[in-house]
């Protein structure tokens, strides 16, 4: 039999994943853990609006058929001559391989910012997140010093203003469980770029910063971090920023695996795929979301959002089941539908399809895409059963 092996379970190999089940088309799913969890809402998890098991989904809830099975392992190298995925418990043989792994953070090689600074990735790491600013907030009512109470928040894309957004909504709660002051803590975020939010118009930019300005933001743009050390932000031209909590969200680059196998990668570590989305390198691997290169039809790599990786994804998943039946495969035509970005619980802005929205409507209309994407992922039955979690929580 065929063997179709898909590699992460985030939204490009879960919607691949999705496509096969739906067709009773046999394959093998390797991810870290048991469920998929909702990257693009990590913030709310982060900022305390709602548990971390919330924004997960066990990932037996969305593939049912007995024809796929699901292994729960870390991928530790690719062996391209023998076509084997090694794990940490043993090897994966495949004949056609689908690489959705996503992305790490990027650091710019900027001094101590990857020991000195948190990361919002994953479940984890945003209970860490949220925990971290607990403890500070805890230590606080301890020993009086308000450096505990600042928080930094390293880059201002899509990431970073929703985390901030949502901190902003979550910190006068926390104060007042603990008693202190909510006028003493103190969000930065800071921004090397002359903007924040690169992907909206400049008047949607504008209004964030209306928005988040209000509701307390310090929000610095042109301003570089260039060393960081713990619980020191320095910044180019010799200020220097204390604070308890440092948070990093300002670039991703994809899953180093693909450059040590030798791919064809960009400077972001992606690799280069041709119009159906497989390797340039070897038309046997098919490669999705924060890890594919692939050009628009205007030069440039289509950015890495969970919007593109679920496009990619779903054709790869017809494109692999078309491979194995000697059937011809289409080629990826990315449909831009707009980006969002909350700015706390029911206020945003953002852009539906070059229509240009703001305040309450893009709240909803981003609360609109959560239950979207589990009916794309799982039917009515997913939209059903887990949106009531997950929206206006
Ligand atoms: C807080 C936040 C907010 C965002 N908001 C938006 C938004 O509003 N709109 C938007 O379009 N995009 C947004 N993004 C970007 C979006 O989340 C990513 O582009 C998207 O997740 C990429 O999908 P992917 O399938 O390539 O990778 P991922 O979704 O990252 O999935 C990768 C999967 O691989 C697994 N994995 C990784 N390494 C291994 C390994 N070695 N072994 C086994 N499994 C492994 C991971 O656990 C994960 O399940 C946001 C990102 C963040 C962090």
């Amino acid at each position: 039999m065929t063997r179709i092996l898909i590699v992460g379970a985030g939204y490009a190999g879960m919607t691949a994943a999705t496509h096969l089940d739906r067709i009773s088309e046999p394959f093998t799913l390797i991810n870290k853990h048991s469920y998929h969890y909702f990257t693009t809402l990590l913030h709310e998890a982060a900022g305390g609006r709602g548990e971390p098991f919330h924004y997960a989904i066990p990932i037996r809830q969305v593939l049912r058929r007995a024809s796929s099975e699901v292994v729960v392992d870390e991928v530790v190298g690719i062996d391209r001559e023998r076509r084997v995925i090694r794990t940490a418990t043993g090897e994966h043989p495949y004949d056609w391989l689908v690489f959705t792994l996503g992305w790490i953070p990027e650091y710019f090689g900027i001094p101590g910012l990857r020991e000195h600074s948190l990361v919002l990735s994953n479940l984890e790491t945003a209970r860490s997140i949220r925990e971290h600013i607990e403890s500070e907030f805890h230590a606080y009512v301890q020993d009086g010093d308000v450096r505990h109470l600042r928080i930094v928040v390293g880059g201002a894309g899509l990431t970073g203003v929703e985390l901030v957004g949502e901190l902003l909504n979550w910190l006068p709660r926390l104060c007042v469980q603990l008693g202190i002051d909510p006028a003493l803590p103190e969000v930065q975020n800071i921004e090397a770029m002359p903007t924040i939010l690169p992907q909206v118009s400049e008047s949607l930019r504008e209004s964030a910063v209306q928005t988040l300005t209000r509701k307390g933001a310090k929000l610095r743009v042109n301003t570089k971090i260039v060393q960081v050390e713990r619980g020191i932000v320095r910044l180019e031209g010799g200020e220097s920023v204390e604070a308890g909590t440092i948070i990093w969200t300002g670039g991703v680059r994809a899953h180093p695996l693909l450059q040590e196998a030798g791919f064809t990668v960009d400077r972001r570590g992606r690799a280069k795929v041709n119009e159906f989305l497989q390797s340039v390198d070897d038309e046997r691997v098919f490669i999705g979301g924060d890890c594919a290169w692939f050009e628009g039809a205007d030069g440039k790599p289509v950015p890495p959002t969970a919007q593109m990786a679920t496009q990619m994804g779903s054709l790869i998943g017809d494109n692999v089941s078309s491979a194995v039946h000697g059937q011809p495969l289409k080629p990826f035509r990315p449909n831009f539908q707009g980006t969002l970005a909350s700015l706390g619980p029911e206020v945003g802005v953002g852009d539906l399809k070059g229509i240009p929205v703001k305040g309450f409507i893009a709240g909803l209309a981003k609360e609109a895409t959560k239950v979207k994407y589990l009916w794309q992922l799982g039917g009515v039955r997913l939209a059903f059963d887990k949106s009531s979690e997950l929206v206006h929580m």
